[in-house]
């Protein structure tokens, strides 16, 4: 099939070349063209593990193709692919520009029937926005479709995800367009992964359901790690024990520094305004995302309770949102950082791979190469993301090359009382 995909971000990147390498012509359009002109030189934009791989073949292969030719990339799909930003606004809901801005380009360079997929995440009801606007820019009237289909893929495992989705959710009305994209994703769902086809609003809303639904676990989690340092429990047996409840499995249950990415925040944020604006309660999610923001400053509150922190040198391991992606967006370590620098401390910091984006939005942070090297003649040590290379480093290296002996483990990656034995001062989550 020919598709365009609108968006070259990581939703749109991944998208883009897991369409292509399962044979179909992918355009991908982005309104920034220095990311279009790096990324047709078959380079990558973002970090992504295993995309490098299928991005340049596919590229080479003449099926992945990247411009910023709007009419172009309109007029020679059958299908077009939303996957723009839609960022949280002050007022908490999701900005729609770039959406509406998509619709009104494909509205206007339409040339024959075309499936316009939604698969930004955005409030129930945006499809019938978006056929509103294609429609008034409508040069002459030309059928289409407008089709929600969530993305649930998981930034570090985007890839996988892609190849491998739990399950696919078509929202549509139409069904010349329920054959066309059961078909497109037939490829997928023969590795047995249920496309589920559904109405557009049920749609619209299982991607915010999803969404909220694991902040909730992490905000629970967050709330009973006070009860267990108050009481001597240990949240980390609480979610074992919690986790083994066949009703409630293990996973997104692990107290820490809260949640952050491009996604759950706003999500959580989008999900409140528009129960509001349709004069629905949103008690609960208002609650998750409260006890979220709290979280953020328990890393600097407890460094507080053992260390002076104004001129003292902090080192922060780990600055990405979570392991395994460059992304930094609404990252609990950039409020650490920025929370620790009006306090007076000096920051020294070190992530596999977010240091790029992190120097474009942090001021006054001097980075470093390797773990160690971070920590040298630093007063204290905070672990604010668990990538994997933080385990099993040499921990008595770790205290002689810290000035004083003190962590603050905002992931609970380390055993606490190996920790305490070695003779640091530690601190986990709730432990
Ligand atoms: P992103 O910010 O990484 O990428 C968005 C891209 O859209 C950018 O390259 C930007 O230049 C481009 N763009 C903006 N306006 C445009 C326009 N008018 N025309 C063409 N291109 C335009 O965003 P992302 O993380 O890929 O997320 C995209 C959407 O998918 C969001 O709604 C997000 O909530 C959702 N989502 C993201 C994830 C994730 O893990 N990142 C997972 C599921 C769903």
């Amino acid at each position: 099939m020919k598709l365009t995909i609108v968006g070259t971000g990581y939703v749109g990147l991944v998208t883009g070349t897991g369409l292509a390498n399962l044979g179909n012509d992918v355009i991908c359009l982005d309104v920034d063209k220095t990311k279009t002109d790096v990324l047709a030189k078959g380079e990558l934009t973002i970090y992504e593990p295993g995309l490098g791989e299928i991005f340049k073949r596919n590229l080479k292969g003449g099926r992945l193709k990247f411009t910023d030719d709007a009419i172009k990339a309109v007029q020679e799909s059958e299908i077009i692919f939303i996957c723009v930003g839609t960022p949280s606004n002050e007022l908490y809901e999701a900005d729609l520009t770039a959406v509406e801005d998509v619709a009104r380009a494909i509205g206007k360079y339409m040339n024959g029937y075309k499936i316009v997929v939604n698969k930004s995440t955005v409030p129930v009801g945006t499809a019938d926005l978006v056929k509103s606007i294609i429609k008034e820019n409508q040069q002459k009237e030309v059928d289409f479709d407008v089709v929600s289909n969530p993305e649930f893929l998981r930034e570090g495992a985007a890839v996988k995800d892609f190849e491998n989705p739990d399950r696919i959710i078509i929202g549509t009305d139409s069904e010349k367009a329920e054959e066309i994209m059961t078909s497109l994703y037939r490829s997928v769902a023969r590795t047995d992964r249920p496309i589920m086809v559904t109405d557009i609003k049920s749609a619209e809303i299982v991607k915010y359901a999803s969404n909220a639904m694991l902040a909730t676990r992490i905000s629970f989690m967050n709330q009973l790690s006070y009860l267990c340092e108050r009481t001597g429990g240990d949240i980390k047996e609480v979610a074992k024990g919690l986790g083994l409840d066949s009703r409630i499995g293990p996973r997104f249950l692990h107290a820490g520094l809260g949640y952050g990415g491009s996604c759950f925040p706003k999500d959580v944020k989008a999900l409140i305004s528009t129960l509001k604006k349709h004069d629905c309660d949103s008690d609960l999610f208002e609650a998750v995302h409260r006890i979220n923001e709290k979280q953020r400053s328990v890393a600097v509150h407890k460094l507080k309770s053992v260390l002076e922190i104004n001129e003292s040198t902090v080192a922060v391991w780990g600055i990405s949102f979570k392991p395994k992606t460059d992304d930094i967006r609404e990252a609990p370590a950039l409020h650490i950082i920025r929370n620790l620098q009006n306090l007076g401390a000096t920051i020294h910091a070190y992530d596999p791979a977010a240091v790029k984006n992190a120097k474009e939005v942090l001021d006054g942070v001097r980075f470093f190469e390797n773990p160690y090297e971070t920590i040298r003649d630093s007063d204290a040590l905070i672990i604010a993301t668990e990538w994997d290379e933080f385990r099993n480093l040499d921990m008595r290296a770790v205290k002689v090359l810290l000035k004083k002996p003190v962590i603050i483990d905002g992931r609970n990656i380390y055993d606490p009382e190996e920790m305490r034995k070695l003779g640091f001062q530690y601190a986990g989550v709730g432990r």
